[in-house]
């Protein structure tokens, strides 16, 4: 399905896989707290001392079924996850001023054994009859119909792209996980019997109601829309994009020629913000500078994904903010202003040169498809509003979970969402006799 010379494969892989000689040493120096601190920062709170015990053991396939266990998307979160502010972040060797486990890599040496092996752990619950549709073929919804279906129910995945996966297959950094390695997670959970609609889009392909009648229950799994754009003039310039328009372009295609490339802008203080940044200087964009409204302070990328991409080049503008994109016919540069802490313009725009833009200032709520459902969804501050326990947004027939319920998180999150919505699914249908 992937083409193979994708712009993403240019990219080198920033931490790559241990040796099993690498992983037994690592594992040895974990302490196996009591109360580990690391375990306590996972949302998934994978057993993490077990796991890495089990490796230290030389049981690697039952280190997998310890993570997978409770982290369906435990291959993929153990390349995407910000182990920085996690699990590692809390190991205990911090305070002693050594260097933490390497949890993330460590995760990555058990689930590559299982992945990449073919090596299947899980299988579907004997069927109790229900079904259950779930909208949006990313990480939550994953999570969701991989735990539906070893509890017994059937899951069908509805993904209006051409891609399973999600942000995990065309929008996670590429310097942290290509594409088929998504792709090759989304096989291996799927093979117990997920069932995936492609190309089919919940609401319009499929009507609402058609999936009420035909499903015992819907998950609302679908992350967030398209781009938000600045409204300024010369937004529509080629060569100005929406970051994840972008790197899914880079993820999965090959529009963007980085060779023709000198100057990238990229416009926003997130992490979506610094992943583009750092994609477009490792794919050896000599000028890359990311512009953001206020100081580094203010940011809500990672410190130090902010650092890695200060090492890796990228030049920062803070307390400026993007006036007009110039260019005839083709992008040619930036007309920036500088701004005070209310973000008021202050003194004389200026410009600088480009011939990339990635505009990273948030994405869309999916308000239009929320809008369509029938009894209609609660929602707060532009999300799905949702019961903390169990997942279930305020129409009894939907439950939700991922970006669209948190506004946008981390990978793992959206698995525990996701397999938080399945437990609350099951216990409805099962303990309070859900119907049609
Ligand atoms: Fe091992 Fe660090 Fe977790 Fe302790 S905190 S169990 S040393 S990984």
């Amino acid at each position: 399905m992937l083409a193979a010379d994708r712009v993403e494969t240019r990219l080198p892989d920033l931490k790559p896989a241990l040796t099993e000689d690498q992983a037994r040493a690592e594992a040895a120096r974990c302490l196996f707290c009591h109360d580990a601190p690391c375990v306590a920062a996972c949302p998934t709170a994978i057993d993490i001392p077990m796991f890495i015990r089990q490796i230290h053991s030389g049981n690697p396939v039952g280190a997998a079924r310890t993570i997978f266990e409770a982290n369906p998307l435990g291959h993929s979160c153990a390349r995407v996850c910000p182990v920085e502010v996690l699990c590692v972040g809390e190991c205990v060797y911090n305070a002693k001023g050594e260097p933490p486990i390497m949890i993330g890599r460590l995760q990555r040496h058990a689930t590559d054994n299982v992945v990449h092996a073919g090596i299947q752990l899980f299988e579907a619950g004997a069927s109790t009859g229900r079904a259950i549709a779930c909208v949006g073929g990313g990480p939550a919804s994953l999570a969701c119909a991989h735990e539906l279906v070893r509890l017994g129910h059937r899951a069908v995945i509805f993904e209006k792209g051409a891609w399973p996966g999600g942000l995990n297959t065309d929008g996670v950094a590429p310097y942290k996980m290509h594409a088929e390695e998504s792709l090759a997670e989304v096989a291996w959970l799927s093979e117990i019997g997920i069932e995936w609609r492609l190309g089919v889009e919940a609401g319009r392909d499929v009507p609402w109601a058609d999936l009420e009648r035909d499903f015992d229950a819907v998950f609302l799994g679908a992350g967030l829309g398209a781009d938000s754009a600045l409204g300024i003039e010369g937004e529509d310039l080629p060569g100005v994009w929406g970051a994840t328009a972008l790197i899914e372009a880079i993820k999965t295609g090959r529009q963007v020629d980085p060779a023709t490339v000198y100057s990238a802008v990229v416009i926003g203080g997130g992490n979506t913000a610094i992943d583009a940044a750092r994609e477009l200087r490792l794919l050896g964009v000599p000028d890359v500078r990311l512009v953001y409204r206020r100081g580094p302070e203010s940011m809500s990328a990672y410190a130090h994904e902010r650092e890695h991409a200060t090492a890796e080049g990228v030049d920062f503008t803070w307390r400026a903010v993007p006036v007009a994109f110039e260019g005839n016919g083709r992008l040619t540069g930036v007309r920036l202003t500088t701004v005070d802490r209310a973000c008021n313009p202050v003194g004389e725009p200026f410009r600088v040169p480009a011939d990339l833009v990635a505009v990273a200032v948030g994405q869309g709520r999916l308000e239009s498809l929320l809008s369509g459902i029938p009894g209609g969804i609660a929602q707060e501050r532009g999300r799905v509003k949702v019961d903390p326990a169990t997942g279930r947004t305020s129409n009894p027939k939907y439950w939700a979970g991922g970006d669209l319920a948190n506004g946008g998180a981390e990978v793992v999150n959206a698995a525990a969402e996701g397999k938080r919505a399945a437990g609350g699914i099951h216990e409805w249908l099962t303990r309070n006799g859900g119907s049609r």
